[in-house]
């Protein structure tokens, strides 16, 4: 029973639980194994296990890098990281939301509840050896052009750190991996999120490989995914053309409105897209032609804006070229919502661990990538600075991280894994992924989420103060997925080449 009490202070370390504790320690020699080691010490335990755990990180980030499989089908990824965490005497539940490649690994019981989430999917076409300039490994295959491989290696490590320590000091909580696939399509952490898996969460830590370190407080941006269909009819294009009614004039004409909408949308707004299909030949009028459309914005409203206006612009190309249209919603992500009380948290550990520091043959390959990409021959920048300050607007780009942000305070560290401003999605992140350059960015990331959920394991007060301000944040707002109830994800993806 006095275990069990004492069990349930240590994660209150306030002065007078520390007393207490303290006093029954010395009247009870026999209860030495509870020590209260403190959260520095615990810290440094993390970081002992991932330095000790460093060759098995790097193989498994390795293996990830060579299978370079994409989006929905991560499936000897998604094995061996689930098979590890087994191994490692985690409670792993394989397949969830629906997606094979999906899983979640749980150690420990209880409150707090903090998940890490792992990425592991590859990028179509970007095939690329180990080398400092382009050379596909196997023409036109995938390749880790987004250091996913470096994601779930340093989530892993993060994650058995945070076992051990919790093993070893008698830690109540639960730490939870998440096994996310498709990042870069279809958004795997949407169905999760749909399907409740982050509900119980008190909070969320996940990082990414960069060129820069530093904890993310600048947001992403909220997306909708779209793929506009429009159907004609076929006619030969020189002897009866008048018969005909083309699919393709009407994305041609979607296109030309889409292109002129952009003088009167918001600076913060982004509008892409490609032609999926536009026919088969050109004496055929094409009766099928479908446009892959991506829209962001600063936030949810403002996508929501400029999708209205677009829904518009498809109607009247059909109205004008005598054809149908159907616009397939892929799905939508949310802006990130960012927490400073618990990125502050982070900030203080990355500033603990510090900085990485690199061999002259490190910095040699890392220069030879930027000469081969135009970039400036800076090498590896990873300097650690402040925290930075609010944006009004994200930077480019969306995650599906961000949908958990609005479900439980979600935390994002980056770390330099490659040379400094290369081309992003490109053979040359490929090339640093499976290099000490990315292992080095890799284990950074697992010491910083490792130190951090110590913090939230010992102490409370951090928690409610995360959670007071992530309940102001949402104001009142419960989050809702981008895609409907019951609606499955797509369990086959096209391989692009
Ligand atoms: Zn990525």
């Amino acid at each position: 029973m006095l275990e069990e009490k004492l069990k349930h202070k240590m994660h209150r370390p306030t002065y007078l639980n520390t007393l207490i504790l303290s006093f029954s320690l010395i009247i009870s020699s026999g209860l030495h194994h509870l020590s209260f080691a403190g959260s520095k010490e615990l810290k440094k335990e993390a970081l002992t296990v991932i330095q000790k755990k460093r060759q098995l990180l790097i193989e498994i980030s390795n293996s990830i890098w060579e299978f370079a499989e994409i989006a929905l089908l991560e499936h000897k990824s998604a094995e061996l990281l689930a098979d590890t965490l087994e191994k490692e005497g985690f409670r792993v539940k394989r397949g969830v939301a629906g997606l094979p490649t999906a899983f979640v690994a749980s150690f420990g019981l209880g409150k707090p509840i903090i998940g890490i989430l792992a990425e592991y999917d590859a990028l179509p076409g970007l095939s690329q050896e180990n080398l400092p300039y382009k050379k596909a490994l196997i023409e036109g295959e995938a390749g880790h052009g987004c250091g996913h491989n470096l994601f779930a290696g340093g989530s892993l490590g993060a994650a058995l750190a945070v076992k051990e320590v919790m093993e070893k000091n008698k830690l109540e909580g639960t730490i939870r991996l998440y096994g996310c696939p498709a990042e870069e399509d279809v958004g795997g952490k949407l169905y999760m999120a749909r399907d409740g898996l982050f509900d119980d969460l008190d909070v969320c830590l996940a990082w990414h490989p960069d060129y820069r370190t530093k904890v993310d407080v600048k947001g992403s941006q909220a997306i909708d995914d779209m793929e506009i269909e429009f159907f004609g009819k076929t006619s030969h294009a020189a002897f009866d053309p008048w018969k005909g009614t083309s699919a393709l004039d009407a994305v041609e004409m979607t296109v030309f409105g889409i292109n002129l909408l952009r003088e009167h949308v918001k600076p913060s707004v982004r509008m892409h897209y490609v032609i999926t299909q536009g026919g088969k030949v050109p004496n055929i009028v094409p009766e099928h032609a479908e446009l892959w459309l991506w829209i962001r914005d600063s936030n949810r409203q403002g996508v929501k804006v400029v999708v209205e206006k677009i829904e518009n612009i498809v109607k009247g190309a059909a109205i004008a070229t005598g054809t149908t249209s159907k616009i397939n919603y892929k799905g939508s992500y949310h802006e990130m919502l960012v927490n400073f009380t618990g990125s502050t948290a982070m900030q203080k550990n990355l500033e603990m661990i510090g900085p990485i520091e690199y061999s002259e043959e490190e910095i040699a390959y890392a220069k030879k990538i930027q000469q081969e990409t135009g970039t400036e021959e800076k090498g590896m920048v990873c300097e650690v600075k402040e925290l930075e300050k609010p944006a009004k607007d994200p930077e480019g780009g969306s995650t599906d991280v961000a949908e958990v942000s609005w479900i439980a305070p979600t935390l994002h560290v980056s770390t330099t894994c490659a040379p400094f401003e290369i081309p992003w999605h490109s053979w040359a992140v490929v090339a640093a992924s499976k290099h000490s350059i990315g292992h080095k960015g890799m284990l950074l990331a697992a010491k910083i989420m490792a130190a951090t959920t110590i913090d939230f394991i010992l102490d409370e007060s951090l928690l409610t103060e995360m959670k007071k301000e992530f309940k102001e944040k949402l104001k009142g707002y419960r989050y809702k997925s981008g895609i409907p109830p019951g609606q499955k994800p797509p369990l086959r993806v096209k391989k692009i080449r």
